[in-house]
């Protein structure tokens, strides 16, 4: 039976005639290219830069089968190929060149009134205030109270998330092999009436963040990689690592602080 390849591609000309190039290729290679995600679909390729991978993740939510992902985008900093490098990359594949690398992700639970709602992320989530007015977020680790935090909210990152949204805030980049959660300040306040952290904490894997938002002069938006959710009448939010993994597929040239290097500096 034929091996099953999935690809997810965004709007672009050159991402679509990617797709197209690809398809023909993996077909004359032996593969098959389904239009479904199905159970024993073995790999999905995203072509896009990293917000058409994050659409594709959660499109697909959260799935154990492998990405491999081509830059087609800005940046691209989960992609590990190239459009000219297709042919490259089938024979890599087919000789089970690559190793996957599992990268944590993170999730939210989130009381509101009766309900009871999980969002979940791979870069990170997300709560700040839905107008301009500052925020004040009660926050807790491991069930002990530690800050009344004011100012526009808080990111919780994932290892991978690190250099995202929470980098561009202040936040330390983080090797995706060690487990961790960083909570990252969203301008805090410093001053006589409000005393907040102003750096990123680290903290343990098993660790839960809890957030319980004081009464403020609007709703609150919790974003999970970007994708916003909004809620009234927040009693509680608890952030931990999730038990899911995102597997991606790595070539042997695949270093992270390389890869830090080249997109970064
Ligand atoms: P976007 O506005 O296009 O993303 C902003 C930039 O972040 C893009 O260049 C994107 O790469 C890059 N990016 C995404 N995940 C990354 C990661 N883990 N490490 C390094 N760079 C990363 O929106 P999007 O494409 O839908 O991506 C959503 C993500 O954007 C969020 O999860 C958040 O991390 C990030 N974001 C950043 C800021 C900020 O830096 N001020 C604000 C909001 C959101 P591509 O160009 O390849 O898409
Ligand atoms: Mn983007």
């Amino acid at each position: 039976m034929d091996k099953k390849i999935y690809i997810h591609t965004n709007d672009t000309d050159v991402s679509k005639k990617t797709k197209e190039l690809l398809a023909k290729k993996l077909d004359k290679s032996g593969y098959l290219v389904v239009s479904e995600v199905e159970d024993d679909t073995e790999l999905i390729v995203c072509i896009g830069g990293d917000g058409s991978f994050l659409e594709a993740i959660h499109k697909f939510d959260f799935p154990h089968i492998p990405f491999i992902g081509i830059n087609t985008g800005h940046l691209g900093f989960f992609q590990e190929i190239l459009p000219e490098q297709l042919d490259e990359f089938i024979f890599n594949y087919g000789q089970g060149r690559y190793s996957l690398q599992p990268l944590s992700t993170v999730k939210a639970v989130v009381i509101a009134g009766d309900a009871k709602t999980e969002l979940h992320a791979l870069n990170e989530i997300v709560i700040k205030s839905e107008n301009s007015h500052s925020i004040h977020l009660n926050i807790s680790i491991g069930g002990s109270f530690i800050e009344r935090f004011s100012g526009d909210g808080i990111l919780i990152a994932s290892p991978a998330g690190s250099t995202g949204y929470n980098y561009s805030l202040g936040g330390s980049i983080v090797d995706p092999r060690l487990k961790l959660l960083q909570v990252t300040p969203i301008a805090p306040m410093n001053t006589t009436a409000y005393r907040s952290f102003t750096s990123s904490i680290l903290l343990p894997p098993d660790m839960t963040i809890g957030i319980s938002p004081e009464e403020s002069r609007g709703g609150i938006v919790i974003a999970a990689d970007s994708l916003e959710y909004k809620f009234d009448r927040i009693s509680g939010v608890n952030v931990s690592l999730a038990s899911t993994y995102v597997n991606l597929l790595r070539f042997e040239s695949y270093d992270f602080w390389n890869k830090v290097k080249t997109k970064f500096l």
